[in-house]
C-alpha cells in the first residue's frame, strides 16, 4: 500500500517509486492475465456482504472533506516543532507522537481515498479525493522534512541519556538505531544537496525505458489458434505463453521478443545507465558494492543473498528434472524451448470454486495456524474485508490495502478458479499479517517491511496447496493444480534468483569497468538461461535478449526477496504442518512484530535463519515433492488416455 513509515516514504520517494512498489506487493511476479470474458457486473447488482466496508472508514465523502481540511491545517502548525528536537527527551517524544498520530490521521485518509478510486475508476471525483489525498501527503513530508536532520545531529548517546529516564520515548530505540545505522552514508549537508540536485537526472534511464516499452514499441499482429488475426501486446505475453498450441506459443514469443530485440542498443544504454547511477551512489557514499548499497535500507546482510544464490544454484538440478518432466509431458521431441516454459501439461481448467466455498475451504485449510488466527480471519471474512468480483471499471487483479486506524481491505476480482482461491488466501495472509501488526504495534512499527512483506501470503498459500492436493482426485485436475503450484516456485523462486544473478552480474561487469553494450548483456543473460534450465532447454539466439523485457532490472535488487520470501514461508509452512511444538505461537510471535525489529531478527522470531540455506533447501524439498508427484500423475494419464 501507499501508506509507509516515515522512512520508508522518504526512501520511496527519492526511487520515484511508490506506485511501482505498491503494484508489486499487489500482484505478485508472473501471474497469468485474467481472461474477462463474462458480462462484467456494476456495483449496484452486488450482493452489499461481497462488497468493501469503505463506510466503516468515512460514512461519506463530506465527512472525508472535513477531516481533510482539519488536517491541511495542522500540517501548517507541524513546524512549531522546529529547533525543539533537542531541548530534551519530552520535547522530542512530543514532536515524534505529534508526527505519528498526524500520518496516521493521513493515511487513514488516503486509504479511504483510494480505495473509492479503486472501486470504479471511472467516477472522476473519487479520481480527484485520491489525488488531492496523495498531494496532502506530499505536503506532509515537505512540512516534516527538518524532522530527520534535526534528530540526527543530536549525538546518539543522548538520546539513549533520554530513553533511559523516558518510557515512552524508549519505545522508539529501534527506530533511532536504524536512523543513525545509515548514518555513516549520509554526507555534508552541501554534499547531500548535490546528490538530491542530481535525482532528476538518475531517474531518466528508467523513464526512458519505460516510455520506450510501454508508449514507442509497437507489436505485430500473428494467427491465433482459429487462424483469427490477433495484435501481440506485452500484457498478453503470458496468456499466450499458456496456449496449448506451439505454433502459436512460437509466434508471440518472435513476436514479442523479437520486437525487444529490435531496440536492443538503445536498451543496453538505458540499462547501463541505470547501474551507473547506482555505482554513483556506491562512490558518492562509501559503500562496498551496488549490492552491499541495496542491502543496507533494509539492514540485509550480503551473506543472505549469497547464499540464496548459492543455494539455488546447487538444487538447478532438480529444474532440470522438472524440463525433463516437461518436456516429455508435452511431448517437445526438439527439446524445451523459451515458448514452452508456461505451457499447460493439461487443457482441463481444473476444478471451480464459487466464493463461498473458496472462504470455507481457505477456513478448513488454515486450520493448523490455531484459533486465534482463525478466528480473526473468520472475523475478516464476516465483517466485510473483502471487495469480492470483478465489476465495471474496478481496478484489476488483487491487493492487500488499511491502515493503522482501519481494518485491512482486500481488493479482488474474484473468479471461480483454483488461482482467484489462492489469490484470496494470498492477500488474506497480508491482511492478517497487517492485523495483529497493527493490533500489536504502536504507529512507528505498525508497518512489515517489504523484505517480511510476502512472507504470510505465501505461507498461506503453500498451506492452501497441501490442503487441496490431498483433496483433489480427479487425475486430471490434480495434475493441472501440480503443474500450477510447480510453476509458483519455478517463477517465484528459480526464475527471480534467476534474474538476481543476472542483475549482480552486470552491476560487478560494470563495478570492473567492464561496458555493459547489447552484446555483452545478451551474452550474460543466455549463459545463465542455459545453466538454469539445463541439458532438456534448447536455447534459441532471440532468448538472449530477453533481458530487455524486464522492468525490474531497474529497481535495483528488488527481486530476489520474491525468491528469500517463498523460502522463509516454506520453512514456517513446513513447521506448521509437522506439528513442531510452539510453531504456531512463534509465527503468530512474528506476525504481531511489525517492523519493531530488522527484517532477519523478525524471521528468526518465527524460527527462520535466513543467513543459512535451511529455508532455501525446504523450498527445494518442496519442488522435489511436487515433480514425484507430477511425474507419477503424468505417467497415469497419458496410460488412461493410450488406453
Ligand atoms: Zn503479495
Amino acid at each position: 500500500m501507499l501508506v509507509q513509515t516515515r522512512l520508508n516514504r522518504n526512501q520511496a520517494i527519492e526511487f520515484g517509486m511508490v506506485f511501482m512498489l505498491a503494484v508489486f506487493l499487489a500482484t505478485g511476479p508472473a501471474r497469468a492475465g485474467e481472461s474477462g470474458e463474462k458480462k462484467v457486473l456494476t456495483r449496484d447488482q452486488v450482493e452489499k456482504k461481497y462488497t468493501w466496508a469503505t463506510e466503516d472508514i468515512f460514512p461519506d465523502v463530506k465527512s472525508w472533506e472535513a477531516e481533510y481540511a482539519r488536517l491541511e491545517k495542522e500540517i501548517g502548525t507541524l513546524a512549531k516543532a522546529k529547533g525543539t528536537l533537542s531541548q530534551g527527551g519530552g520535547a522530542l517524544l512530543a514532536a515524534l507522537q505529534m508526527s505519528d498520530e498526524t500520518e496516521a490521521q493521513l493515511d487513514k485518509l488516503m486509504v479511504y481515498a483510494s480505495l473509492l478510486a479503486d472501486q470504479d475508476t471511472a467516477v472522476g471525483e473519487n479520481q480527484k479525493l485520491d489525488q488531492r489525498a496523495t498531494l496532502l501527503a506530499t505536503k506532509y513530508s515537505e512540512a516534516t522534512s527538518w524532522m530527520e536532520p534535526e534528530l540526527t545531529a543530536i549525538p546518539l548517546e543522548t538520546i539513549q541519556s533520554w530513553m533511559a529516564d523516558n518510557e515512552k520515548l524508549a519505545v522508539y530505540g529501534h527506530f533511532f538505531d536504524d536512523l543513525f545505522r545509515q548514518k555513516k552514508h549520509i554526507l555534508s549537508p552541501r554534499e547531500e544537496e548535490l546528490i538530491a540536485m542530481s535525482g532528476q537526472v538518475r531517474r531518466v534511464p528508467y523513464n526512458a525505458y519505460n516510455l520506450l516499452t510501454n508508449a514507442d514499441l509497437k507489436f505485430p499482429t500473428i494467427k491465433d489458434a482459429k487462424g483469427t488475426d490477433v495484435e501481440l501486446s506485452d500484457s498478453a505475453y503470458y496468456l499466450f505463453m499458456r496456449s496449448p498450441d506451439r505454433r502459436v506459443r512460437k509466434d508471440a514469443y518472435e513476436g514479442i521478443v523479437g520486437t525487444y530485440k529490435g531496440v536492443r542498443n538503445s536498451a543496453a544504454a538505458l540499462l547501463n545507465g541505470v547501474v551507473q547511477s547506482h555505482i554513483f551512489n556506491v562512490k558518492a557514499r562509501g559503500y562496498d558494492s551496488c549490492l552491499a548499497a541495496a542491502l543496507d535500507g533494509g539492514n540485509i546482510p550480503v551473506e543472505v543473498y549469497n547464499t540464496l544464490v548459492a543455494t539455488v544454484n546447487e538444487n538447478l538440478p532438480v529444474l532440470h528434472r522438472y524440463m525433463k518432466i516437461r518436456r516429455e509431458a508435452l511431448g517437445l521431441t526438439d527439446g524445451v524451448r523459451a515458448y514452452d516454459l508456461f505451457a499447460p501439461f493439461v487443457i482441463d481448467e481444473g476444478p471451480k470454486y464459487d466464493y463461498d466455498g473458496a472462504v470455507e475451504m481457505i477456513v478448513d485449510a488454515l486450520a493448523p495456524l490455531g484459533d486465534e488466527y482463525l478466528s480473526a480471519m473468520k472475523k475478516g471474512f464476516g465483517s466485510r474485508w473483502v471487495d469480492v468480483y470483478p465489476t465495471k471499471n474496478k481496478r484489476s487483479g488483487a491487493y492487500s490495502s488499511g491502515t493503522f486506524l482501519t481494518q485491512p481491505y482486500i481488493l479482488m476480482n474474484y473468479h471461480e478458479t483454483y488461482d482467484s482461491v489462492s489469490t484470496l488466501a494470498h492477500e488474506m495472509g497480508h491482511s492478517m499479517h497487517s492485523y495483529f501488526s497493527r493490533g500489536t504495534q504502536p504507529y512507528v512499527y505498525s508497518n512489515y517491511d517489504i523484505f517480511c512483506a510476502e512472507v504470510a501470503s505465501t505461507c498461506n498459500e503453500i498451506i492452501l496447496q497441501h490442503y487441496v492436493l490431498e483433496r483433489t482426485t480427479d487425475p486430471k485436475q490434480k495434475l493441472y493444480l501440480l503443474v500450477e503450484f510447480l510453476e509458483g516456485i519455478r517463477g517465484t523462486v528459480f526464475r527471480q534468483t534467476m534474474f538476481s544473478e543476472f542483475e549482480q552480474r552486470i552491476h560487478e561487469m560494470a563495478e570492473a569497468d567492464e561496458a555493459l553494450t547489447a552484446d555483452s548483456l545478451s551474452a550474460e543473460y543466455g549463459k545463465i538461461m542455459k545453466k538454469y534450465y539445463g541439458p532438456d532447454y534448447v536455447h534459441d539466439e532471440l532468448v538472449d535478449s530477453y533481458w530487455i523485457r524486464i522492468p525490474h532490472f531497474y529497481y535495483n535488487f528488488y527481486v530476489y526477496k520474491y525468491s528469500t520470501s517463498y523460502c522463509a514461508a516454506s520453512n514456517i509452512a513446513r513447521r506448521i504442518m509437522d506439528g513442531e511444538a510452539g510453531a504456531v505461537e512463534a509465527y503468530m510471535e512474528f506476525l504481531k512484530g511489525g517492523s519493531s525489529q530488522y527484517p532477519i531478527d523478525m524471521l528468526k522470531i518465527a524460527r527462520v535463519d535466513m543467513t543459512s540455506a535451511e529455508p532455501i533447501h525446504d523450498a527445494m524439498k518442496q519442488f522435489s515433492g511436487l515433480l514425484d508427484q507430477t511425474e507419477e500423475l503424468v505417467q497415469q494419464v497419458r496410460a488412461t488416455a493410450g488406453r
